[in-house]
């Protein structure tokens, strides 16, 4: 059977490559971190990893998941449910809930099961999910997998999710969805207009923060410290794997209730191992971290202010940002890829994205912002774009 199976793979795979779609990746060879080191030797600057506050080597986060290594053990080995977790799981969930100003959370193996396994406990085909046209994959995903009727607005648009409002009035219970920070052109939801809508319209509102974590707002707790929404949104998940020392792991934090349910009928949850103890040491650490000092989330917005000034001065076409991603606009397809790569070749690692990530004719490479970022890796960024920029003619 596998010969067939395999001549298809295979041609699968050629189709991919041909089409120039074929992921390839590269393998680092020393802590994620402002520099990084490949395999034969070479180093490099990184400007393509959600290491937004720089917490992914920090000394104190690795001291304290050893502790916890060390106190606790390795592993679990075990779904809660059955057998139980750790006192430092509740209190990781506890710290999360005062970070967001939420009432309680509930602790996944990572986002991805977050979002696939908050909606089918909590909602029916009785019910509507209304979607933001960008949502990330596992929104996506978690909404396919319950049976609640589906609408879609486009980006943002105020306007066409009170359209989907309006028509959701059908249904019983409704739900807006949307990402904090959308991660193509880094704006963030209009939070305050679609709680208005919310209200005006009688829906629950979820918001995934994984990319406005640590960013977005004053001092970096996300879209309802932005808007001023705390209490208002009831659903916020997340991710451990981004902001917050990006190792893994997700949450869904929010009204008492909602957590409550999802512990009893979450399938991510009820049948999927529990987070080691490492990660709940470090990030318990973590949270005291923010709570003590917001220097990390200043220097990273710092830092963003600084490189998009400087790259519109140089002449770049960047998109407005309102947190870590900026996204350069070249709008040619073929060209953000070459672009990328001599990127690559002078040091730099930044993705280029096209179509079908993002709509035809808006190619643009992105560029991830972080705390661990030292002015001088920005100011070699910078002449880097201008001196490839030159090169392939975007720049004059
Ligand atoms: C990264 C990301 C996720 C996935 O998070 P993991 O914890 O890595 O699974 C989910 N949602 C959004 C919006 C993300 O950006």
């Amino acid at each position: 059977m596998y010969g067939k199976f395999q001549k298809y793979l295979q041609d699968e795979l050629k189709a991919i490559e041909e089409a120039g779609l074929y992921k390839h990746e590269r393998n680092i060879c020393s802590p994620q971190g402002a520099e990084i080191t490949l395999e034969d030797g070479s180093k490099a600057l990184n400007f393509c990893a959600n290491n937004y506050l720089g917490l992914s080597d920090n000394p104190r986060l690795i001291a304290a998941a050893k502790k916890a290594m060390d106190e606790r053990g390795y592993g679990m080995s075990s779904v809660r449910f059955i057998c139980g977790a750790q006192d430092i799981h509740r209190q990781l969930e506890k710290a999360i809930a005062k970070y967001f100003h939420t009432d309680d959370t509930i602790l996944y193996a990572a986002c991805f099961d977050a979002n696939g396994g908050v909606f089918e406990p909590l909602l029916t085909a009785e019910d509507a999910i209304i979607s933001d046209a960008l949502n990330h994959a596992s929104i996506i995903d978690g909404v396919r997998l319950c049976k609640a009727v589906r609408y879609r607005y486009a980006n943002a648009d105020m306007a066409d999710l009170e359209r989907c409002l309006q028509e959701a009035q059908a249904q019983r219970f409704r739900i807006i969805v949307t990402d904090g920070v959308f991660s193509m052109d880094g704006n963030v939801a209009p939070m305050d207009k679609i709680c208005e809508l919310a209200e005006k319209y009688d829906a629950l509102v979820m918001v995934d923060e994984s990319h406005s974590a640590g960013v977005v707002g004053p001092t970096g707790h996300g879209v309802a410290e932005e808007f001023g929404l705390y209490g208002r949104i009831d659903i916020h998940t997340g991710t451990l794997g981004k902001s917050f020392g990006g190792a893994v792991g997700g949450f869904t934090t929010g009204r008492q209730e909602i957590i409550d349910m999802l512990r009893q009928r979450s399938r991510p949850y009820l049948f999927s191992n529990s987070l080691p103890p490492m990660i709940c040491g470090a990030c318990i650490e973590l949270f005291k971290m923010l709570e003590e000092s917001n220097a990390l989330h200043d220097k990273q917005q710092e830092n963003v202010k600084y490189f998009r000034e400087k790259m519109l001065a140089a002449g770049f076409d960047c998109k407005p940002t309102q947190s870590a991603i900026l996204a350069v606009m070249l709008y040619d397809a073929p060209l953000s890829q070459k672009f990328a790569a001599r990127m690559a070749e002078e040091g730099i690692f930044v993705t280029g994205f096209y179509y079908p990530v993002v709509p035809k004719g808006q190619a643009r490479i992105r560029v991830q912002i972080s705390a661990a970022h030292e002015k001088q890796h920005l100011d070699k960024a910078i002449a880097a774009f201008i001196k490839v920029g030159k090169e392939l003619g975007v720049l004059k």
